[in-house]
């Protein structure tokens, strides 16, 4: 059945091929047509539509059967007749068929387009050869809210930040005040959401009270001034704020050097010098003799009040006095502070030798 049935359509393509009419529909039959679809997408990507849809191949098997009994006929004929066709009519289908296949695949490719949607930021697109069409959407945002940045609707992309709550200033509520050693808290409502927000106060000041000495400032054995320290404590915790470094005034290393002085008697320092060498002492007493060089004094000073005004008990006093002081004269009664420097000779105007206790005074009122 089957071969009868090719052989009549081989014939009847050989007429069409004479008479330049296609063959190509009729021929196909429902099922062959399918799988010559398949063929086609299989091996072509786009093409056109159907129109141009390839089919007479279909019975490219069939044929592939019958072919061996027609071929000796076939060459037998193209020998007789080389001006006519020279190939038997199974080829010429498949010809023909692979010529529609091409064209149809060209046309296909060239055509058909099988398009994705466009997007926010890709125009509509082929899925098959990636050919454009159009303009990307672009983005349709949403506006920023306090916790949200600006957001694209169709396809979720941001731009930005959120714009985070807003409290204006006056709108703050204190729930607990800070002090000077733990913060404090505030409440207020957004402006924009409402939703309630919280933040912490900075811990308040400290509040300084009167510089404390912690390190007594004082004068070396030299009379220079030594630094002490002095502290401001917060009076509300007491916390030390800050220190300072001070240093004595002239008038109190003054002060403080003459308040250090001891107060020995003349027999004292005579009877014991070396136990005095070194030590601060003060003497009051009157001036029996003046040598003066510039500021520099040596004095004899009678250091024993007797009655009546007489004074006894020489000691010799060596003494720089500031520039510009007014001048020490014999008579004067007046207090030496300084340090005792043992026991000091000299020849007397006699040529006797006189020995007597010897004070470096460092103040003189
Ligand atoms: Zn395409
Ligand atoms: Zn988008
Ligand atoms: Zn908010
Ligand atoms: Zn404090």
């Amino acid at each position: 059945m089957t071969e009868d049935r090719n052989d009549e359509n081989t014939s009847e393509f050989d007429e069409a091929t004479r008479t330049n009419e296609s063959p190509a529909v009729e021929s196909s039959s429902p099922g062959d047509k399918s799988d010559a679809s398949e063929e086609l997408r299989d091996s072509n990507p786009c093409g056109e539509d159907d129109e141009a849809e390839p089919s007479p191949d279909s019975s490219d098997q069939t044929s592939d059967e019958s072919a061996a009994p027609n071929l000796a006929n076939d060459q037998k004929d193209t020998s007789k007749k080389p001006a006519k066709v020279a190939l038997p009519g199974w080829a010429k289908k498949v010809g023909i068929g692979v010529v529609i296949i091409v064209v149809a695949s060209i046309l296909y490719v060239s055509l058909y387009h099988d398009w994705a949607p466009a997007t926010c930021t890709e125009p509509q697109t082929c899925k098959i050869c990636g050919k454009t069409q159009g303009d990307p959407l672009g983005h349709d945002y949403e506006d920023a809210s306090c916790t949200k940045p600006k957001t694209c609707k169709r396809c979720g992309s941001t731009d930005g930040a959120a714009l985070g709550h807003e409290v204006p200033d006056d709108a703050w509520v204190v729930d607990v005040r800070p002090t000077c050693t733990s913060e404090g808290s505030e409440h207020g409502n957004c402006k924009r959401c409402g939703e309630q927000q919280t933040k912490s106060i900075p811990k308040a000041a400290h509040t300084e009270g009167e510089p404390q000495v912690t390190k007594e400032a004082t004068v070396d054995s030299s009379g220079n001034a030594v630094a002490g320290e002095k502290a401001v404590y917060c009076t509300v915790c007491g916390a030390v704020i800050r220190t300072e470094k001070y240093t004595l005034s002239p008038e109190e290393i003054e002060d403080q050097f003459k308040n250090s002085c001891e107060s020995p008697s003349y027999e004292d320092v005579a009877r014991n010098p070396d136990d005095w060498k070194g030590k601060k002492v003060t003497f009051k007493g009157k001036v029996i003799q003046v040598m003066q060089d510039g500021n520099s004094y040596t004095l004899r000073v009678n250091v024993t009040e007797g009655r009546y005004g007489i004074w006894d008990d020489t000691i010799l006093v060596s003494y720089k006095a500031a520039s510009g002081s007014a001048r020490i004269l014999e008579d004067d009664i007046m207090s030496f502070y300084g340090t005792m420097n043992g026991m000091y000779s000299y020849q007397s105007v006699m040529g006797a030798t006189i020995t007597v206790p010897l004070l470096i005074a460092s103040y003189a009122d």
